[in-house]
This record gives structure tokens, C-alpha cells and sequence, in this order.
């Protein structure tokens, strides 16, 4: 094993890297251990906070590895208690990152991938274009960062910041599996959310997985035209065979998807666009997010009325569709995706 590199990170080291490593400082094999508790269970960032390693050897480790956590660049805090980061990794790349605390419980939105190369219409991420993925690790160091700001600890997470977590795939799967680890975070898989924006061939690479992770859609639009309007990056993806796809996942797994659907004024709470989501959605096993759309300035697409969102509500529960309004977390903040940094790089 090489140990001279101090570039490396010391939470690359699996148990059994850590024990080979431990026979060659001459320690006691206990030590592996207690490092392993230290790192990916009490999450601590620096050797200093190792209290039962002797100080010889944290010295020593400290010479020879590093501990590659993101920088808090920006955070924000709203008034509802959700905080928003943007982080930054050693490379200077950045990604946002939401902490939503709510009762007793602690949830995370975190990013994929730096940036998107979906190009959403609506969402400022999409129009700044992807810079590239993320790590395994870079995705659970944003749950780590978030559970550490708040002194608690994270009991949900959801890939739905930036990025389209099926063009990362294996990444995300390696990350839902950090997250999921009972020896680690030990989050439920139900409690690990993957957003996709229709990715078919993710879709089924997800349904072979033997974990219950839980999947969510976004679908902000039953209307084929429209929604290559809004996402262009699935048009090739259409309603007809992501219905199909869905279907499939449903009958592999028996798990129910969830759509989310963000509500623009005058493009997809008009009748039709209604009907077309009622349409979509009846008799299947699903259950529909409805979410006003954030405001984002520059942007020609404005958040639906509530009035609208609850009568698409009363629709699709006439229909017998399971429905749920979300409240916007962080309204008072840059709380839509993307909008943070690009608030950060305008400054600038
Ligand atoms: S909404 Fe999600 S998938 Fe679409 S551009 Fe934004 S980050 Fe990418």
C-alpha cells in the first residue's frame, strides 16, 4: 500500500486497507478499527479529533493523509430553518447542497453532478451547462457537511439539486450505498431518494437493484410538445415509453414512484395539461408532488397560483391518484437549484 502520498484521502480506506495499514505503523489491529469508527462514523474531519489514538499516531497519519472535505463557500438560512450551501471541492468546482430540518427529522437535497447537461428550461442550473460529475464520496460528503452544520444527524436524502443522477449512475449507486451502510450514515434505503427526469435506461438499471431506494420522476408535463419544451434533454425519452418503463419498474419491484411536477403559470396548469397528468397517472400505483415553481429572475417562467395547484390536486385525488402538496422550502432564499451559485458568480 502506498502511504507517502499525502494528497490521498485518509476515507478512501476501506476497514481492511486500514488494518494493513495499521500492521505497517506497528500498531495494534484495535487501531483499524477505532480509525474506521472515526471517519466513517463519527465523520470527524481532522486527525486531531481522534481523542483515543495516541498522539504519536495522529501526528504521523497527519503527515501522510489528508482529509479532502468540500469548503462551505456561501450559506444561507431561511426563516423556515432550511439552510442552502454551496460547496466546493479541491478541484474549485462547486455544487449546492440543501439542509431541511423539520420536526425531528433532518433531510438533504444534494447534487449529482456540477452543473447539468439536461438544460431544463426553467431551472438555472440547466442553462449554465454541466462541468462535470460527482464522486461517490463528493456526494456523501454534502450529507456529512449538512449533518455536521446542524449537529444532527441526516434521516433522509434526496438526489434532486443539481445534475441528472442516471447520466452518474454508478457513482450514485455507490453513494446510495455509502448512505444506506449500517456500519456508516445507516439512512433506510426508503429514506434515499434518486430524481430523474425520465432517463429510461437508468430507469431499468435502477429496478435491478436489490435495495428498496426510492424513485421519483420528474415530469412536469403530460404533454409530449410541452415537455420537450421544458426538457429538452429527454425529448428522445418520450412519455409513451417512460410510461412504459415506469410500468415496468412498478411490476419488478412493487415499489411506487413519485412524480414531480412543478407548476408554471400558463404552461402546465392549463386544462389540458391537467387532464393529460390525470391521464398519465390513473390506475397506476404513483404518487404525485405538486410544487409551485421557484422564482427565478431572468426567467420568463412564473410559479402557478396556489388556487391552480389545488385544483389539480382535487383532480387527480377525484381520480384516485395520492397527491401532496409541497411547501417551496426556503422561499425567502436562492432556494431553486442553480440559483445560488449563479447569485455568487454575478457578484462577482
Ligand atoms: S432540473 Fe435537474 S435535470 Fe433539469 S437541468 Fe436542472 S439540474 Fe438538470
Amino acid at each position: 500500500m502506498e502511504r507517502t502520498n499525502r494528497s490521498r484521502d485518509i476515507r478512501q480506506f476501506d476497514l481492511d486497507d486500514l488494518k494493513e495499514l495499521m500492521k505497517e505503523l506497528r500498531q495494534p489491529a484495535f487501531r483499524a478499527k477505532q480509525l474506521y469508527e472515526w471517519v466513517h462514523e463519527k465523520n470527524v474531519c481532522s486527525f486531531d479529533e481522534m481523542t483515543n489514538l495516541p498522539a504519536g499516531l495522529r501526528q504521523s497519519l497527519t503527515e501522510t493523509f489528508a482529509f479532502k472535505v468540500p469548503t462551505e463557500l456561501v450559506k444561507q438560512v431561511s426563516k423556515d430553518g432550511s439552510r442552502k450551501y454551496l460547496l466546493e471541492f479541491s478541484d474549485g468546482v462547486s455544487v449546492e447542497t440543501v439542509g431541511m430540518p423539520n420536526r425531528n427529522k433532518l433531510a438533504v437535497c444534494i447534487s449529482s453532478q456540477a452543473g447539468c447537461a439536461m438544460g431544463c428550461a426553467f431551472c438555472a442550473t440547466g442553462l449554465a451547462g454541466l462541468s462535470r460529475s460527482l464522486t461517490a464520496q463528493e456526494m456523501v460528503d454534502q450529507v456529512l457537511h449538512v449533518s455536521r452544520d446542524f449537529g444532527e444527524r441526516v434521516t433522509s436524502v434526496v438526489f434532486m439539486g443539481q445534475g441528472e443522477p442516471f447520466a452518474n449512475f454508478d457513482n450514485t449507486v455507490e453513494a446510495l450505498r455509502m448512505l444506506n451502510d449500517p456500519e456508516g450514515l445507516a439512512i433506510g434505503a426508503r429514506h434515499l431518494t434518486v430524481s430523474t427526469c425520465g432517463v429510461i435506461p437508468g430507469i431499468r438499471r435502477f429496478a435491478e437493484l436489490p435495495e428498496q431506494f426510492t424513485l421519483a420522476i420528474s415530469l412536469h408535463s403530460a404533454i409530449q410538445t410541452t415537455r420537450n419544451q421544458l426538457m429538452p434533454g429527454v425529448k428522445k425519452f418520450t412519455l409513451l415509453r417512460l410510461h412504459e418503463a415506469i410500468q415496468e419498474y412498478v411490476e419488478k419491484t412493487g415499489r411506487r414512484p413519485t412524480y414531480e411536477f412543478a407548476m408554471i403559470d400558463g404552461i402546465n396548469d392549463t386544462n389540458p395539461e391537467m387532464q393529460a397528468l390525470v391521464d398519465f397517472c390513473a390506475g397506476t400505483l404513483c404518487h404525485v408532488n405538486l410544487i409551485q415553481l421557484n422564482d427565478i429572475p431572468d426567467s420568463p417562467f412564473r410559479p402557478s397560483p396556489i388556487e391552480k395547484v389545488e385544483a389539480l390536486q382535487r383532480r387527480l385525488t377525484m381520480h384516485g391518484v395520492e397527491t401532496t402538496i409541497r411547501n417551496s422550502r426556503g422561499g425567502d432564499i436562492d432556494a431553486a437549484c442553480g440559483q445560488l451559485k449563479q447569485r455568487r458568480f454575478r457578484a462577482r
